[in-house]
């Protein structure tokens, strides 16, 4: 069955229709773009057809590329990668070039045929990009549907002429949060921005309407009419100068110039505004075959598309009846607990949300009602969908109300024995069936179980702070969690519509295994004289979110106190750490506990604001005069996370590289556009990192000890993604 299929009635007009079998949003495949090229071929050879309308048979248009196509393409295209790639993106150019010019006489532009895209929802992408090539776009007039160009978050950029034709269309001004943000809009909104023409309620009628009357002008797009200007200014007019200078900078600051994909993007614009519009198809062709090209794309579609997707839809789990939770009680209404409910009853699951007073059970539940009041202010959410989902939420001190839940989150205070209290007392009331999970962060799950009447019904899942906005949930097996704890689980997960991974028991698990070294080695190297700025400014500029000082001023510092002597309590002499904790302790003294004290090793002024590195550091930890080279802070600051993601792996924490790279930029931001610890080690090779952790070790001591495993794998020269790119463990 073909994805485009091609009909003419009696007026003329042929509609060609994309409707690509089997899925539930059409994407463009290599198959696809010939089909369609060739319905463009007949019905501009046709005499009876005056013109043609392109829509979809789905209520949504296109969600994009072929994104798993985009991943395999440069193994595809033979031994001369960027030649086969490049003519590969210039026959996309062709026929979109052929709609949009229509078979028009290229000096009078006169005789083209009225080409028009119908949009009935969603159109992302290459579903985008496609419309942009027609004459003219209509739409469904349908609030949910999502219009843009979201190339950007998987690390490419819109090579299908989406970046040559907006920039000539709006400006690169206004273009520039679509391409650079990858901004989305619904339909009103895409219109009064000028990506679309018009919002109908019946899009294909009207774009058969349009057609029937366009006049030969109509068809004509203004960068192929005479006299053409770039709106805004091309780059050496003085406006367009002050854009570009200003996006150049603004890519830059957002950036830190770690992600090729903007980069390019801004060069396509920049140089492709200097000329006629065909040759900056070619530039833009030039640039995306660079992007493709870039292990960054690979790795960032990879992690943020594909396995992201197979970790969503199931890729570990075990086989089990279908364990979706219809009834979910919630112990401990506090930050996690509110959150909790909130994303709970947001996803239709009736929630019992309990604490240890009515008051602080009614505030976890007026949480949810203040997140919505906040999304009404901006029109994003109606006072009757605030009511439906409030009305789902119980909020009380009464066991009793337990009764008929089929699971059960734990977000009491962090201590044992609360935890073994409440766990009894709620499994009492809510029956034998119940799958209870804990959110615990620190405590190890196969001790809790103990608690519980049902070891193998008893399971962790970590939730990440603020909880509606982390896409990550950790779930955990305890030493006797069966399967159809982490079915139930992960069922869970995927009805909250985020993504999990799997781990086994550990301290601290995954993420915080390996974030709370990143933490440390940033203190680590403030007492030792590092200047602080270069600590922040060297992880920003390898791509983390936040550097360790702010990290752990976010997170609160006497948080990090409790941990560091909850984890020497639990070690003894082999905690390699009281070189941190000395700060550590001594920030907590001060009384400077981090955002939330106003004070940490940021200052902030009274409203909250991060204003700088506090002056106090410098008395006591002197800033050196020899300072090390900011790649060897960086290499410190990424190896103390891969390293430990790799011992996970070692050890069997974690059995999956894939949950490993994914879990890593979702949990903890870890340098996205590697595509996590596990493709960054792929991309510079298992070989340099064995040398690196060796200059580290001989450096800084034993914690950048070469795994064996990846030893192992420097002597074969082997990467990562051959040997369990398909989820296997480590041998
Ligand atoms: P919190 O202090 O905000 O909330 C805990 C709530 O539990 C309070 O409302 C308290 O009244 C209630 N509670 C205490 N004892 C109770 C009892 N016996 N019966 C019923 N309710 C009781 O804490 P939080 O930050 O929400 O953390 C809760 C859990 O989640 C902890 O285990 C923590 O380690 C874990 N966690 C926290 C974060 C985070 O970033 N805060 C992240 C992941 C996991």
């Amino acid at each position: 069955m073909a994805d485009f299929t091609a009909k003419t009635d009696a007026d003329g007009i042929t509609t060609i229709t994309w409707d690509v079998p089997g899925k539930s949003m059409n994407v463009l495949s290599l198959e696809g773009l010939a089909e369609l090229g060739a319905a463009i071929d007949a019905a501009l050879k046709d005499e009876a057809v005056k013109g043609v309308v392109i829509t979809s048979g789905k209520d949504t248009f296109a969600g994009g590329m072929d994104l798993n196509l985009i991943a395999k393409m440069k193994d595809m295209v033979g031994d001369d990668p960027a030649r086969g790639l490049f003519e590969g993106v210039m026959r996309m150019h062709g026929v979109l070039r052929k709609i949009e010019r229509a078979g028009m006489d290229p000096k009078t532009l006169k005789g083209g045929k009225p080409i028009a895209a119908a949009l009935p929802g969603t159109a992302l992408g290459i579903g985008l990009e496609l419309p942009l090539a027609c004459h003219r776009i209509f739409a469904a007039d349908n609030p949910s549907a999502k219009i843009g160009l979201p190339e950007i978050m998987v690390g490419i950029f819109p090579g299908g002429g989406g970046t040559t034709r907006l920039v000539r269309k709006l400006g690169a001004m206004a273009a520039a949060p679509f391409l650079l943000e990858g901004k989305l809009s619904d339909p009103k909104k895409a219109k009064s921005a000028g990506l679309i023409d018009e919002v109908v309620a019946d899009p294909l009628a009207a774009a058969r309407a349009w057609v029937l009357a366009a006049k030969d002008a109509d068809l004509v797009k203004p960068w192929d009419a005479k006299g053409y200007k770039m709106p805004g200014g091309a780059p050496y007019h003085p406006a367009g100068f002050l854009t570009f200078v200003g996006a150049s900078a603004m890519v830059h600051g957002k950036t830190m110039g770690v992600y090729p994909a903007a980069k390019a993007l801004l060069s396509a614009v920049y140089e492709g505004a200097l000329v006629p519009f065909d040759t900056a198809l070619k530039i833009e062709a030039r640039w995306f075959t660079n992007i493709l090209l870039n292990p960054s794309s690979t790795a960032m579609i990879r992690s943020l598309f594909i396995n992201k997707e197979a970790l969503e839809k199931g890729a570990n789990r075990p086989e089990a009846p279908d364990q979706r939770v219809k009834k979910l009680g919630i112990l401990g209404a506090g930050m996690m607990g509110a959150g909790i409910a909130l994303v709970s009853a947001q996803a239709g699951i009736e929630v019992v949300l309990i604490d240890a007073k009515q008051e602080a059970a009614d505030r976890g539940r007026a949480y949810t009602a203040t997140h919505f009041d906040k999304a009404i202010k901006r029109g994003k959410a109606s006072e009757a969908k605030k009511a439906e989902v409030l009305a789902r939420i119980t909020a009380t001190t009464d066991y009793a109300a337990l009764s008929g839940v089929d699971m059960i989150i734990e977000a009491v205070f962090e201590d044992p024995k609360v935890k073994a209290e409440v766990t009894k007392a709620a499994e009492a009331a809510a029956g034998k069936d119940v799958i209870f999970a804990t959110n615990t962060s620190t405590l190890p799950i196969t001790e809790l179980a103990r608690a519980s009447q049902n070891a193998e019904q008893f399971i962790g899942v970590h939730f990440f702070s603020p909880v509606e906005k982390m896409a990550l949930v950790e779930i955990i097996r305890g030493k006797a969690t069966g399967d159809r704890a982490v079915a139930k689980a992960l069922d869970y997960v995927r009805q909250i519509r985020k993504t999990p991974i799997v781990v086994h028991d550990a301290r601290f698990f995954y993420a915080n295994r390996s974030i709370i070294p990143y933490i440390n080695e940033g203190i680590r190297m403030l007492a030792e004289g590092v200047a602080p700025t270069l600590v922040e400014n060297a992880a920003k500029l390898v791509g983390m979110p936040l550097g360790p000082l702010q990290l752990v001023d976010e997170t609160s510092i006497d948080l990090g106190v409790k941990i560091a002597k909850a984890t020497k309590a639990a070690m003894g002499d082999d905690y390699p750490d009281d070189a941190v904790d000395e700060v550590l302790f001594w920030m907590a003294d001060q009384g400077r506990l981090g955002r939330k004290s106003n004070a940490g090793f940021y200052a902030y002024d009274d409203a909250g604001k991060r204003l700088g590195l506090w002056e106090g550091l410098a008395e006591r930890y002197p800033v050196a005069d020899a300072q090390p080279d900011l790649t060897e802070v960086q290499h410190r600051l990424l190896f103390v996370q891969v390293l430990e993601a790799v011992r996970a792996f070692e050890d069997g924490v974690l059995t999956d590289i894939r949950e490993g790279d994914v879990g890593a930029i979702l949990g903890w931001g870890f340098a996205p556009w590697s595509g996590g610890p596990f493709s960054w080690l792929d991309i510079i090779g298992a070989a340099r990192a064995a040398a690196i952790c060796d200059e580290l070790t001989a450096a800084h001591g034993p914690r950048f000890a070469c795994p064996d495993l990846l030893r192992r794998m420097a002597g074969q020269g082997a990467r990562f993604y051959d040997l369990y790119g398909d989820g296997a463990a480590a041998a």
